[in-house]
């Protein structure tokens, strides 16, 4: 087919034991999945569904990239996530099926511009520009299977433990989040799901590297520049 300028490649990650990379098509995000996270933005943990937000494929960044710290922002977060990556799509999807749709798992730090999320919540506005800017997306590499990793998630910025929690302290845990999502869109094989962030949420300077760690996985690094 001819195109009016050269379609550009697909996104894709690495996939641990394997040559063969996962080519990436969405990625979702769930706001305020932990409850010590939830409290800490000024939330009711209790008193919430599950909420969804996205960034674009091609905001993805593989571990190990140094990226240009964000324009129009004073206040870069890290957010440490496990990332579940969806293999099988589908829709309407029951909970007890959803773990049948996940390819694999990685680390992911959703990167978010704190002071550009304050102030769309404050005018009840969008938070795309807080969340979906480019490079906002750090994840490693994927590691194939459906079992659940259940250890525990680490944010390490210049040295120094930012967050720690359990994958268990997840308000609706992963095969709950596949199905909500999945009867608001339908997913694909390829899309990416970021299943939130505990408490501890913080700055990364210009120059310093931050590190989400998960048992088990390969962990997710960026280093602004
Ligand atoms: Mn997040």
């Amino acid at each position: 087919m001819d195109h009016v300028f050269p379609p550009p490649e697909r996104p894709s990650l690495p996939v641990e034991g394997s040559t063969a990379r996962f080519p990436v098509r969405r990625i979702y995000c769930v706001g305020r999945n932990y409850a010590d996270h939830a409290r800490e933005m000024g939330h009711d943990p209790d008193r919430e569904p599950p909420f969804f937000f996205s960034k674009p494929g091609d905001a993805l960044v593989p571990s190990g990239a140094r990226v240009p710290y964000p324009p129009q922002t004073a206040d870069l977060h890290h957010e440490a996530e496990l990332v579940v990556a969806i293999g099988t799509g589908g829709a309407d999807i029951a909970p007890e099926r959803a773990l049948d749709h996940v390819f694999g798992h990685a680390a992911g730090n959703d990167l978010t511009r704190r002071d550009l999320q304050a102030a769309a919540k404050a005018a009840r506005r969008p938070w795309d520009m807080a969340k979906g800017f480019d490079h906002s997306a750090v994840i490693g590499a994927i590691r194939p299977g459906a079992g659940l990793p259940d250890g525990a998630i680490r944010c390490v910025v210049g040295g120094a433990l930012r967050q720690e929690a359990r994958l268990s302290d997840m308000i609706w845990p992963v095969a709950d989040i596949i199905a909500h999502l999945s009867r608001l869109v339908r997913l694909e094989p390829g899309d990416l799901v970021m299943t939130g962030t505990p408490a501890g949420v913080g700055p990364i300077l210009r120059g310093e590297t931050c590190v989400v760690e998960i048992d088990g996985l390969a962990p997710a690094t960026v280093t602004l520049v």
